[in-house]
């Protein structure tokens, strides 16, 4: 066992795994990823891939333009293969949601983000098979698609080792040690190791972790669920969507099914370590009947299955990155909400400039610095809807 690296990085889930590879890339030090289980095995080999430039805030928006080019260029920038199927976006509005929708297109547009905004009578047009009772405007964003999650994670990880990084698996960090204000290493299941850099990239489990660090992070575990529909007919062609008039979202996959997700993410109550095995009844039928009332045939899908997952929920559904206060060389990346992994490139990248260069360079991650919460600048959204921020 290992007894001094320079970073450890808690956490080999996507955000831990894109860091690590980035400290690497950048010649940062010796680097090692710990995981109490293994690659992916949190929120991210459970997520539903999503990725769109839909948000409320601008500092999002340019985080995942910058993600989408780097999954876009992968393999001549990172060295490995991974899949990104673009596919439009389709956002629908009812009437509360509707000043929200042309402000932030107008943004995205500014931002140069291909989207644009379109009136019912377009939409029936362009996709007849919908129903579009309550809706008052729509959105088209051609530049979104899916990729798979737990792939790139595996990428970052397998590109991370061969840069000569170190992976423990199997290993819990039980504590951070912390001297006079500063980082002196992690204790581990398996024994105790020295490192002058310890990054906290737990996902839900951040918050017991952070603790023994003397930092009172408030990240939640937040549970998300999702469900594979057969559909009658081939849909491949159909693009993503987000009835926020429902709070559900689905998407065609390469396979011919759909993934469909509902909004509701129940945070708080559940121990990440013990999730429930499978979706509940009430999500089968509840997500059945919101798809089947905007999109009538697929009433006669078949649901097939599905699963949930934990990610960490912070207090403004926003991530909480950056160095933690009062603790030197603590460095946190963690509280994604649900909708983490489209950031994962871009944040990997920032984040590994801050801790090695000592500032951010690609973009300013500091807006989501902890401190916010005490100063005030909490992230708004403007829907009231947990998945789009
Ligand atoms: C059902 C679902 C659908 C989603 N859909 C989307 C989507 O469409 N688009 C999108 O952008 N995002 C989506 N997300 C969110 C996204 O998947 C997450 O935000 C992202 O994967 C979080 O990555 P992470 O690395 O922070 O955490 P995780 O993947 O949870 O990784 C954390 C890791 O830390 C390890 N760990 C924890 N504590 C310790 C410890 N003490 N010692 C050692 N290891 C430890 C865990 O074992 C785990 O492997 C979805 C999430 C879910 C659950």
């Amino acid at each position: 066992m290992l007894k001094r690296v320079d970073i450890v990085v808690v956490g080999a889930g996507i955000h831990g795994a894109s860091l690590a590879y980035n400290l690497l890339a950048k010649g940062a030090g010796r680097v090692l990823i710990i995981d109490k289980a293994n690659v992916g095995s949190g929120a991210t080999g459970r997520s539903a891939s999503f990725i769109r430039h839909h948000y409320s805030n601008e500092i999002c928006v340019r985080i995942v333009k910058e993600s989408l080019r780097i999954v876009r260029g992968f393999e001549d920038e990172v060295g490995a293969h991974v899949d990104f199927q673009p596919q439009p976006l389709l956002l629908m509005a009812g009437p509360e949601h509707e000043e929200a929708l042309r402000e932030n297109v107008a943004m995205h547009r500014a931002l140069g983000v291909d989207v644009e905004l379109m009136e019912p009578e377009v939409v029936a047009g362009s996709f007849p098979y919908l129903d579009l009772k309550g809706i008052v405007l729509a959105a088209l964003e051609r530049d979104a698609g899916y990729g798979d999650a737990y792939q790139i994670n595996t990428a970052y990880a397998e590109r991370a080792k061969e840069l000569g990084g170190e992976l423990l698996t199997d290993t819990e960090v039980l504590s951070i040690d912390v001297s006079k204000g500063r980082v002196g290493g992690v204790k581990t299941s398996r024994g105790s190791i020295e490192a002058d850099t310890v990054v906290i990239a737990a996902g839900p489990w951040s918050r017991k972790l952070a603790r023994t660090a003397g930092i009172d992070l408030q990240v939640e575990p937040a549970l998300l669920s999702l469900g594979v529909l057969l559909p009658p007919r081939g849909i491949e062609e159909t693009p993503m969507a987000f009835d926020m008039t429902a709070g559900a979202y689905w998407r065609p996959e390469r396979n011919g099914t759909l993934l469909l997700g509902t909004d509701e993410e129940v945070v708080g109550t559940w121990n990440p370590d013990n999730l429930p095995e499978g979706v509940g009844f009430e999500f089968v039928s509840s997500v059945s009947r919101l798809l089947g009332r905007r999109w009538p045939e697929m009433k006669q899908a078949r649901f097939m299955r599905g699963w949930v997952g934990a990610d960490g929920a912070s207090p403004d559904m926003h991530p909480i990155i950056g160095a933690a206060p009062e603790v030197e060389g603590l460095y946190l990346s963690t509280g994604y909400s649900g909708h983490g992994f489209k950031f994962s490139p871009a944040v990997g990248k920032c984040l590994a400039e801050l801790i090695a260069d000592g500032s951010y360079k690609t973009l300013d991650l500091s807006p989501f610095s902890i401190e916010r919460y005490e100063l005030g600048r909490t992230f708004k959204s403007r829907y009231p809807m947990a998945v789009v921020q």
